[in-house]
């Protein structure tokens, strides 16, 4: 892993969504490239096993219980990771849910919860971290957006809105916060190996063949071929990228 890179000496990142999927082989793509990284997790025993586990493998890890859409505990994770890790450096924003249903079936509440995990957890997480990368004149984010920002998933109007709006709040971010030192770009990733699709159910009545239009043709991937694409973002060897989406999706949506 990390093909003998080293571009997170002397980084420290805080991961959301770390304990499990893309999130977790975020950090440890990152640890493994010699960075300190903060796991936060709504499930605080999984971010604290994730961290566990870069820590015996010599790594510096913080296991963070964090829910991204409670404004309160967002900004603790980014304090603890400071005082804990040292700084920081890179921002990852991986905390997702999704869930599938016919749109008029949709009610508000799973309707706004979506929104406030995937999007205002996006938005808070940034909003804690821009001051300290304003400040240092320095600051890498890199969110989660998905192909459901580019091309329609049927039954995902929620999680298709919310990535949209993940997309174009990097778009912002990378242009007013730019000229002081902070690059925000995002992922829009499609058909990785993931818990995240146990989720999955044909909503009642559903037409198949709306399915076969998302899914990955060249079969799914590891969550690790996401992390890596992460890994290059919120690198160094990124340091012209800003303000930019990659689809890591095996040309589903070419
Ligand atoms: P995953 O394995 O389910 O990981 C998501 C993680 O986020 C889980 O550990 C989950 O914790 C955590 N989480 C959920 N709600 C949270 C909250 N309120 N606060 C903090 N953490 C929370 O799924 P994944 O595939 O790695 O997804 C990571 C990101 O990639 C998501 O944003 C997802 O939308 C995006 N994405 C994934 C794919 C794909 O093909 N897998 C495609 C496009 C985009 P619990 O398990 O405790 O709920």
């Amino acid at each position: 892993m990390g093909a003998g890179l080293a571009r997170f000496q002397d980084r420290i990142a805080l991961v959301t969504g770390a304990g499990s999927g893309i999130g977790r082989a975020t950090c440890e793509r990152i640890a493994a490239e010699g960075g300190s990284v903060a796991c936060a997790d709504l499930d605080g025993s999984a971010a604290e096993a994730v961290a566990q586990a870069l820590r015996a493998g010599g790594s510096r890890a913080l296991g963070v219980a964090c829910d991204v859409s409670d404004a309160d505990a967002v900004e603790g994770a980014v304090a603890r990771t400071r005082e804990e890790l040292g700084g920081l450096d890179v921002l990852v924003n991986s905390a997702g849910i999704l869930h599938f249903t016919h749109t008029h079936e949709e009610t508000l509440d799973a309707w706004n919860r979506v929104l406030a995990v995937n999007l205002t957890g996006t938005f808070l997480a940034c909003r804690a971290a821009l001051p300290h990368f304003v400040e240092q004149g320095r600051g890498v984010i890199v969110n989660m957006s998905s192909t459901a920002a580019l091309k329609a998933h049927a039954w995902a109007a929620a999680y298709s809105a919310s990535k949209g709006g993940v997309q174009a709040l990097t778009f912002e971010l990378a242009v007013e916060y730019g000229k002081q030192g902070v690059r925000a770009n995002c992922v829009c990733a499609g058909g990785i190996q993931t818990p995240i699709h146990e989720s999955f159910q044909l909503p009642e009545g559903a037409d198949p063949s709306l399915l076969r239009r998302i899914m990955p043709f060249t079969g799914f991937r590891g969550p690790e071929d996401c992390a890596a694409v992460i890994a290059f973002l919120a690198s160094d060897d990124a340091a012209h990228v800003n303000g930019e989406f990659v689809r890591v999706d095996g040309a589903m949506c070419a």
